[in-house]
């Protein structure tokens, strides 16, 4: 990599590795992962429960130190200037909560203090970003009187207070309700219009589709792919995932890979997946495979193509949030 893209890009990470050494001996989270954020782009780290999303997005905002490999933020390394990437950055931890001794307003303007502004700016930037967020009403509140979503705002305007190059958000809308969920989707979508760099995390798939630019997918601390969605669609080579479980058997399927339309079977105990491009046909073949092996079909799931599927054909496993 060239050290133009090096000081180019939002963020560059190179090997980035952590491994925790806890009681339980050492849990290996995130193992070598590579990747490169442009400015403006809208990026998602997707990945269940335990994937290694914290603690990537820990190292990238200097909370959490590398066991090896090395990251940069706006051309700035995380490791060796810490304090030099935390002014650049804009943190939204999935835990962060606002001081219960302040108002609303008093939250974002202390925050612009803390980085140096002064209380006329503070002042100013503070009503920008609760008009922005539709909190101007409710600048006077105090954090107990807020709803989740509106809390939520309100940790995203604090830490936009700075004027950050790149914001980093964990989970953000994983305790909201679908709708307060959907709203502020509109107002992260807000914010890239108007040029900001967004890495989110996220565990569900349908947030990283509809706003993401490009997706990583992280499981067991290993990025599985990076790509924009529409890509990642198309590398699971399949329109669609056809999954036929099953009690008896074992089923003949070998004369399914041959079909045309079907890119890939795979067939383990009791289970049969059939990656098609043309699902038509497939699963009236695989019920008639079932019932001349004298099996019971128990369960069957049609996937278009998604995430879900690109899962799937990356990993041989259902997703699971
Ligand atoms: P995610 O955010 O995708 O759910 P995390 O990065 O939080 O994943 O966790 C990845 C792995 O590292 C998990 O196995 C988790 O239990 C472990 N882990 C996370 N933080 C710590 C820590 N501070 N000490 C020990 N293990 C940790
Ligand atoms: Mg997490």
């Amino acid at each position: 990599m060239s050290s133009i893209a090096l000081d180019d890009a939002a963020i560059v990470a190179d090997g980035l590795r952590k491994t925790y050494t806890g009681p339980p001996g050492e849990i290996p989270a995130v193992q070598g992962v590579d990747l490169q954020v442009e400015r403006g782009e809208f990026f998602g780290l997707l990945g269940p429960n335990g994937a290694g999303k914290s603690t990537t997005i820990g190292m990238l905002t200097t909370l959490v130190r590398p066991t090896a490999g090395r990251a940069r933020v706006c051309g700035i390394d995380v490791a060796s200037d810490p304090v030099g990437v935390k002014r650049r950055i804009g943190m939204v931890a999935q835990r962060d909560t606002l001081d219960v001794e302040l108002t609303v307003e008093e939250n974002l303007e202390f925050r612009g203090r803390y980085f140096g502004m002064g209380r006329r700016a503070a002042r100013h930037r503070a009503g920008q970003l609760l008009e922005f967020f539709s909190l101007g009403e409710r600048r006077r509140a105090r954090p107990f009187e807020l709803s989740g979503g509106q809390s939520k705002r309100v940790v995203i305007g604090r830490a936009l207070m700075h004027r950050p190059d790149v914001l980093f958000l964990d989970e953000p809308t994983a305790a909201l309700d679908p709708q307060t969920r959907i709203n502020l989707w509109d107002l992260l979508r807000g914010l890239q219009a108007e040029g900001q760099t967004i890495l989110l995390t996220t565990h569900h798939m349908e947030e990283a589709e509809s706003l993401c630019d490009r997706v990583a997918v992280i499981d067991h601390g290993t990025l599985l792919a990076c790509d924009t969605v529409k890509s990642l669609q198309a590398s699971a080579g399949a329109e669609s995932v056809v999954t036929v479980t099953y009690e008896g058997g074992p089923l003949a399927v070998e004369e399914l890979a041959g079909r045309p339309g079907v890119a890939r079977v795979e067939s383990a105990a009791g289970q049969v997946r059939v990656f098609a491009h043309e699902p038509e046909g497939v699963l009236g073949r695989l019920v008639a495979l079932a019932h001349s092996a004298g099996a019971t079909v128990t369960d069957i799931t049609h996937l278009r193509p998604s995430l879900e599927t690109v899962f799937l054909a990356l990993t041989g496993r259902e997703y699971r949030e």
